[in-house]
């Protein structure tokens, strides 16, 4: 005797595997784009050719060791060296005018590219368009950056550029630590996530004029736990660079609880006016 056929499945919109193959598929595309976010060829996240017109170190000439501005070319020394180890090399430190005027609290800036088209365009999806596998990329760009310095010690720790609580409310996440993440990780780097607080809201410098910005900021951030950066190297991370009136008091404020040093590690920084 043969076993009743079973009776036809009820026809279902979509089948729990057909659910989870569509979920799986959208993860990966949040995960890896198929395509340069650049320039959209495909193959690779961002391209060979866009990483080697937008993120070299040709791509970014001669820089102040301390600010990361351009350097005229009176100042700029010889162009860094391939990607290698940081800490290895000859130290080279080249000031620009305003640095050499007055030493930021910071010692040493590092960037992935200068803040412009198409490049704005990672920075603003990550910020606004919710695209977080950007700054994945971002990071790895940032790292390449970091080990292309033939003089910089790795810092101890990583933390990132704390939002206000109520940017972080109506945004859902801090962009900074979305970079500092991968980057950590990539580096073998403790990050702190909450080292830094913001201790008032302030008005978004984009907001303000250059002569209040330092004003605007005076006493927002705070140190949650000073052992944890007295004597030591802290790395800053940030998306982006204008002014650096935020990088120079949250340096201010890292040197005052004790820190060793602090450098600044941001993906891009806008070109001077
Ligand atoms: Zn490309
Ligand atoms: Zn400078």
């Amino acid at each position: 005797m043969f076993a009743a056929a079973p009776p036809p499945r009820p026809h279902l919109p979509h089948s729990w595997a057909e659910t989870l193959r569509r979920y799986a598929a959208r993860l990966l595309d949040v995960v890896l784009p198929p395509a340069c976010a650049l320039c959209g060829d495909s193959g690779a996240p961002l391209c060979p050719a866009c990483c080697a017109q937008f993120f070299s170190a040709s791509a970014l000439g001669a820089r102040c060791t301390c600010c990361a501005d351009p350097l005229p070319p009176n100042l700029a020394t010889a162009p860094a060296p391939p990607l290698g180890m940081p800490g290895t090399g000859a130290s080279v430190v080249a000031l620009c005018t305003q640095c050499q005027q007055r030493r930021p609290d910071y010692a040493q800036t590092v960037i992935a590219c200068e803040y412009a088209l198409p490049l704005d365009q990672l920075v603003l999806q990550l910020k606004f368009g919710q695209q977080l596998a950007y700054a994945r990329l971002m990071a790895q760009q940032l790292r390449d950056a970091i080990l292309r310095q033939p003089d910089y010690r790795l810092p101890e720790l990583l933390c990132p550029v704390p939002l206000g609580p109520r940017r972080l409310v109506e945004r859902g996440y801090n962009q900074a630590l979305e970079i500092a993440r991968p980057l950590a990780r990539q580096l073998g780097i403790a990050l702190t996530p909450r080292l830094l607080v913001r201790v008032r809201e302030t008005a978004p410098q984009s907001l303000v004029t250059a002569s209040a910005r330092q004003h605007n900021l005076a006493g927002a951030f705070a140190v949650s736990a000073a052992e944890q950066v007295q004597g030591r190297h802290v790395g800053v991370v940030d998306d982006v660079m204008t002014s650096g009136t935020t990088l120079q008091e949250i340096a201010a404020t890292l040197r005052r609880y004790g820190a060793s040093r602090v450098s600044n590690l941001v993906f891009a920084r806008t070109p001077p006016h």
